[in-house]
């Protein structure tokens, strides 16, 4: 069914996934708290990224930097002079919004409401006045850092992750003792202080974000080291094992599919989401590819995620600002290029230089590119997939949210709520519930099971109400298993496994039950 965004805003206050920052203040536009079962979800969606992309590989390391860094970083990357939206204000009702949102803002609102909110807050709905002239507006938040609140003390909450990897790359490099081609992955808070926040979670003043750096070789090198670089019209098996010889195009389209492989072991199924490459107008000008990975939300299809291809610039430009060098040595590559005369070399540099040049880039800093590059050196180049973690948990929402009409047995319809969860980000895993209260052995025996399983993953307890409603709060939550405990389970040890999608119910042992969770929990 197509999610509808109220009734999931709504089941995801009434059951304690995400509730307005500040509520008992009037809430903060675009500042979101996750309750029990949200910080829960959250948790598993995070851990599933870092378990897809981190533990799971061996060419990854991990990173966990400080939210305020060197503001020279954000000169570096540009977020200082360029991080800036067009923003436009309406000169009657004073709604501030992005000018490349209003289209979309207008369709949302249909028929522009009155303003509810006295004029001048900004806060109104946008009542189709006049409007100013866009102006770019930076979306860094500053704060002062030590007691003297002076301009010279001014620095930024990251708006992104990514900057950190870039900033601490050489240590990684050296302490993790990886060679290019490798990874350094962050997960963690980011700041965007948007114009419009909206669409619930989808777009936040303060997110997270679950970002990877995939150093690669330039193809420069890969081709001194190899004698060829594997391309996308090679046809390489993109879908198997990494391969020494490919190409930046290979390595990004890699990557598009490690992504869309994630997104559908968490649960949302490939039909649901497409592949945005974005044309080369809409390209920053470092960049050599980007895909958007968009899914179809209620409110459209929007950006989920993105994967970029972005060249050398990242690196070169904290090379340029900070004085130090990002290079890395190859050895291999020093050892491949030792056996190149100096007409091979020329002729190398010739050819380098004429491609860099087709690409508008400069002949002599091609050719001193190639002299370091026969010396074994070069400063990698870079694969970015970047994903946002509370956009990813609407997403999985808007996928899991399901009202299913039953009969009610009496002649009658009942629907049921249900949030159809993989087991892999389901909040709780399993519900323990003892049949009934006043049999000390039974409810002795379910204590003791679900003991054992809260030791293992996310389990809970309850032993309040009917069996029906209780199944029914846990299909609410999304839970995949109710476990029930009667009279049987002290005399032979089996319960009653009942599964939240076809509400079918098996008996099994403890040991069979651990066994059919973990085989679904694993990826
Ligand atoms: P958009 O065009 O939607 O503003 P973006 O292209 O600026 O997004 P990136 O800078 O590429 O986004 O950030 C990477 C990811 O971080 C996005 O794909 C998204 O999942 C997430 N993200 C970015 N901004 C926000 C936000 N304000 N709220 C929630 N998630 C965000």
């Amino acid at each position: 069914m197509t999610a509808n965004l109220d009734a999931i805003a709504s089941l995801c206050k009434r059951r304690g996934f995400i509730y307005h920052s500040s509520e008992i203040y009037g809430g903060m536009p675009g500042f979101w708290d996750y309750g029990p079962l949200g910080c829960e979800l959250k948790r598993n969606v995070k851990d599933a990224w870092w378990q897809f992309m981190v533990r799971g590989r061996d060419d990854v390391a991990g990173l966990d930097a400080t939210i305020i860094m060197h503001p020279r970083i954000w000169k570096a990357s540009g977020h200082l002079d360029t991080f800036a939206d067009p923003m436009t204000m309406c000169k009657d009702c004073k709604k501030l919004m992005r000018a490349d949102q209003l289209e979309s803002i207008l369709a949302e609102q249909k028929k522009p409401p009155k303003p509810r909110n006295p004029p001048g807050t900004g806060m109104c709905p946008y009542c189709g006045g006049e409007l100013t002239e866009p102006k770019p507006f930076n979306l860094m938040f500053k704060t002062v850092v030590g007691p003297v609140d002076d301009p010279s003390n001014v620095a930024y909450l990251r708006p992104e992750t990514a900057q950190a990897i870039f900033a601490q790359f050489l240590n990684v490099h050296d302490t993790s003792r990886k060679q290019v081609p490798f990874g350094i992955a962050q997960e963690g808070k980011s700041f965007r202080n948007e114009v419009t926040p909206r669409n619930f979670i989808f777009r936040s003043r303060e997110f997270e974000q679950m970002e990877l750096e995939f150093f690669i070789r330039p193809d420069e090198a890969v081709e001194i080291l190899f004698g060829r670089v594997v391309h996308l019209s090679d046809g390489p098996d993109v879908h198997g094992d990494p391969q020494p010889e490919w190409g930046w195009d290979v390595w990004h389209m890699y990557w598009v599919e490690q992504r869309k492989k994630f997104l559908r072991e968490i649960g949302l199924p490939e039909e649901h989401f497409i592949e945005y490459w974005q044309k080369p107008d809409e390209l920053a000008h470092y960049a050599r590819a980007c895909v958007d990975i968009e899914y179809d939300f209620p409110f459209g299809r929007q950006e989920l995620e993105g994967i970029a291809a972005r060249s050398d610039f990242d690196l070169s430009q904290h090379q340029k600002f900070s004085g130090k060098s990002m290079a890395v040595f190859d050895e291999q590559l020093k050892l491949a290029a030792r056996k190149m005369d100096d007409a091979a070399k020329e002729a190398f540099a010739a050819k380098t230089a004429a491609e860099w040049e087709k690409r508008g880039k400069d002949a002599g800093e091609a050719r001193a590119f190639c002299a370091e590059l026969f010396e074994g050196r070069f400063v990698p180049h870079v694969i970015e997939p970047s994903a946002g973690v509370d956009r990813l948990m609407l997403a999985l929402l808007c996928q899991a949210y399901d009202e299913e009409t039953l009969d009610d047995g009496k002649g009658g319809k009942d629907v049921r709520t249900v949030l159809r969860f993989s087991p892999k980000v389901a909040p709780v895993k399993v519900a323990v519930f003892p049949l009934v209260k006043n049999d000390p052995a039974v409810m002795s025996i379910a204590r003791d099971i679900f003991g054992k399983l809260r030791r293992k993953v996310n389990a809970f307890w309850d032993v309040s109400g009917q069996i029906g409603r209780r199944y029914r709060r846990q299909d609410e939550a999304g839970t995949p298993w109710c476990v029930t405990v009667d009279k049987q389970t002290p005399e032979d040890g089996t319960f009653t496994v009942r599964e939240r999608d076809s509400m079918a119910q098996e008996r099994m042992t403890y040991e069979a039950f651990l066994a059919k969770m973990y085989a679904a929990l694993e990826f």
